[in-house]
């Protein structure tokens, strides 16, 4: 299924290292040393977990269905293709992912939703096509973007708590 996700994503051109791209964006004010490798290696284990690939699975296909016009119900695919502000329950499937990596992950959630920084920002200004929806997609990016980062900061000061107690 990890796979899977990633093909998914990949096909929604989403790749691991516009996700990593995030992550370092959320840590600039703090000097983690991360390499990009060790964020690749977060992001990795954060899309591998089951929860994770379900959020990204269901909200990749709530986009391309509302996108197709093959949703059942037209009000709701309206809705979803708007992106309409008032909807929120894309941001209801990141908070999801977020409450896995605790509050640390669900401020960076709040902090790259309202910032908008990189793949999310092209995902939601889609200048290139407008008739593509990613009323889903932004908010998953953003949320395993956030939550990798909570991991690190959780993993960094595991690593200097030790060191303190030596
Ligand atoms: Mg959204």
């Amino acid at each position: 299924m990890f796979e899977h996700c990633i093909a998914l994503l990949k096909e929604r051109g989403v790749n691991i290292q516009d996700i990593n791209d995030c992550v370092m964006y959320l840590q600039k004010d703090h000097e983690t040393g991360v390499t990009n490798d060790e964020v690749s290696e977060t992001v990795n284990s954060i899309i591998q977990k089951r929860e994770v690939q379900h959020a990204i699975m269901t909200g990749i296909a709530l986009d391309k269905a509302a996108e197709q016009h093959i949703l059942d119900d037209k009000i709701l695919e309206d809705i979803i293709n708007r992106d309409e502000s008032l909807y929120g329950i894309d941001e209801v499937m990141a908070y999801g992912i977020c409450n896995l990596y605790g509050s640390i992950a669900l401020t960076n959630f709040g902090f790259i939703d309202k910032d908008k920084f990189g793949i999310i920002k092209e995902l939601n200004d889609h200048k290139d096509n407008p008739n593509i929806c990613h009323t889903f997609l932004d908010d998953i990016v953003g949320a395993i973007a956030a939550s990798a980062a909570s991991r690190i900061a959780h993993n960094q000061r595991e690593v200097v708590g030790s060191k303190d107690a030596k």
